[in-house]
């Protein structure tokens, strides 16, 4: 059991009202903004071709960030490929046979609902259209007719009523926050998939389609690997990697981008079992956040009412982001659908033999799909701090720093000598070629001592390592913590030790 994280439906009153309380909307934006303002100035996200003005939900990682993300991914890929004797890892192409996507339905309804407005000819995704206009009910205090609309949507969207969403888009007198008008177009489906063409010659080539997810490269070599890895169920298949979506409005940063990485794992399991497994899988995936050190109450999970045509059950696990409560990693009781479906379409038989019990069947499967870089994103917005800092003689000063975890930090030790003579340098180099070996570390001579601390806080590393005139005399050095700033006199030789103890 999982003390402390609460559980909601779909919109009810309570889950509505703790999504509100989350949205004070001013200062969620400030924050959002400052986030990432800081992720560009310290070199960990910038939006993609920026010289040419960037290019719509598409960015960059730079130096910490490509480590930060490099380090998320190898923490969740370890708790996986590396802590679960019974999960293995695969690495599966970005293109796969185009009849992939018409087995496991992404071609006939991979899409979102959208409508335009035919005076700005701004486009909109009908949920979230509907969404922003709930928000200002509440602004406004109008919360029961907020609840009432989203309930309203959420019965519409279930049964695909597109006249009914653009009935209610209309009785609620929805405008578009360019033009003002209500002036919509009917409601229509958009197909999320990017396709392109393989082939040189025009007359050849094959329409094929940039992956939405990573779960299909797993079900089509469900075999190759249960033979190969000699996997015997339960057991799962692990993978990271790009997927593409060409979302309708992409928003909020890297919350919402065309292009992402996933990390995805299937869980192979006797079919009857599915109950048993979902929830040993969302207490798991719930550990691991917590294991990150975020407080539960950040956390909620979201029951899905309405279930993917694949599923069984399924939920969301939800992080308080700057902008409210949203879905960071999904649940998914997959049943045998995706095996199914490929055993037809493809006909190859797609059974599993199991010994224990004598007889061929087609596993279910529970699935745990997280989006890296949501997952950034909240340890972004979870670490992220302005901190005032009162000093003894009563004055104050102030720091940005980022608390992220040390185990994920991309530089773990700064080493700093105190000036560029004496000697100093050498010392500190040694350190570093010994720590090196063993974690990332930053070395730096250059500013007073005081600039230097600032920039490891804003960029997190958790700790700082001083080497001073002492250290000649006695081999001790200055280590600080980024988050209590405190700072103690330790031995050079236990400097690697203190900071291992620390990430692992
Ligand atoms: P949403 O409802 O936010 O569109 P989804 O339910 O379609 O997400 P899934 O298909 O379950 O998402 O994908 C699994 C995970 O992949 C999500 O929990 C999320 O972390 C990540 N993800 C999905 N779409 C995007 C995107 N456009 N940008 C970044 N991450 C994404």
């Amino acid at each position: 059991m999982l003390p402390g994280i609460k559980t909601t439906k779909n919109y009810n009153v309570n889950s509505f009202s703790v999504y509100l309380q989350s949205m004070s909307k001013a200062t969620t934006e400030n924050t959002l903004q400052a986030i990432i303002s800081h992720a560009k100035e310290y070199g960990f996200v910038f939006p993609s071709s920026e010289i040419y003005d960037g290019l719509s939900a598409v960015y960059d990682y730079g130096p910490y960030g490509a480590q930060l993300k490099k380090n998320i991914r190898d923490y969740w890929w370890n708790s996986m490929t590396q802590m679960n004797e019974n999960i293995v890892g695969i690495d599966a192409a970005i293109f796969m046979h185009p009849t992939t996507w018409k087995a496991s339905g992404h071609v006939d309804s991979f899409s979102d609902p959208l409508i335009d407005n035919k005076d700005s000819k701004k486009r909109y995704r009908v949920d979230h259209l509907i969404e922003a206009h709930a928000e200002k009910l509440i602004e406004k205090g109008a919360q029961a007719e907020a609840i009432q609309l989203l309930a309203d949507m959420e019965a519409l969207l279930g049964k695909d009523d597109f006249e009914g969403l653009k009935k209610l888009i209309e009785t609620n007198k929805i405008v578009c926050s360019v033009s003002g008008t209500g002036n919509w177009t009917e409601i229509r489906q958009f197909n999320l998939m990017f396709s392109t063409e393989l082939g040189s010659v025009a007359e050849d080539a094959n329409t094929i389609y940039l992956r939405p997810e990573t779960a299909q490269g797993i079900f089509v070599n469900f075999l190759n690997v249960q033979k190969t890895a000699r996997m015997k169920i339960p057991f799962g298949i692990a993978q990271t990697g790009k997927a593409f979506r060409n979302e309708i409005v992409a928003r909020q940063f890297i919350f919402r981008m065309r292009e992402f990485e996933q990390m995805e794992m299937q869980f192979f399991i006797k079919p009857g079992t599915q109950k048993e497994w979902y929830e040993y899988w969302k207490n798991e995936r719930m550990q691991w956040h917590l294991s990150l050190g975020i407080a539960s109450d950040k956390y909620r999970f979201h029951d899905h009412v309405k279930l993917a045509h694949y599923a069984d059950a399924a939920l969301d696990i939800e992080y308080e982001f700057p902008f409210g409560f949203k879905e960071v990693e999904g649940i998914h009781s997959r049943t045998d659908f995706d095996l199914s479906r490929h055993q037809e379409f493809s006909k190859k038989k797609m059974q599993y033999f199991d010994t224990e019990v004598n007889q061929h069947y087609i596993p279910y499967v529970i699935e745990t799909s997280i989006g890296l870089d949501r997952m950034f994103l909240l340890i972004l917005s979870n670490s992220y701090e302005e901190e005032t800092i009162v000093k003894e003689d009563g004055t104050s000063d102030s720091r940005v720093v980022l608390h992220l975890p040390a185990k994920i930090a991309p530089n773990k030790l700064a080493i700093l000598p105190l000036t560029k003579k004496d000697g100093l340098p050498e010392l500190a180099k040694e350190l570093m070629s010994d720590c090196k070996k063993s974690f990332h570390c930053f070395y730096e001579e250059k500013d007073a001592i005081g600039k230097r601390y600032r920039r490891q806080d804003a960029i997190g590393t958790p700790f700082c390592v001083t080497v001073d005139h002492q250290t000649k005399e006695d081999g001790t050095v200055t280590i600080r913590h980024r988050d209590s700033m405190l700072q103690e006199r330790i031995a050079m030789n236990k400097v690697k030790e203190l900071v291992l103890a620390h990430i692992n």
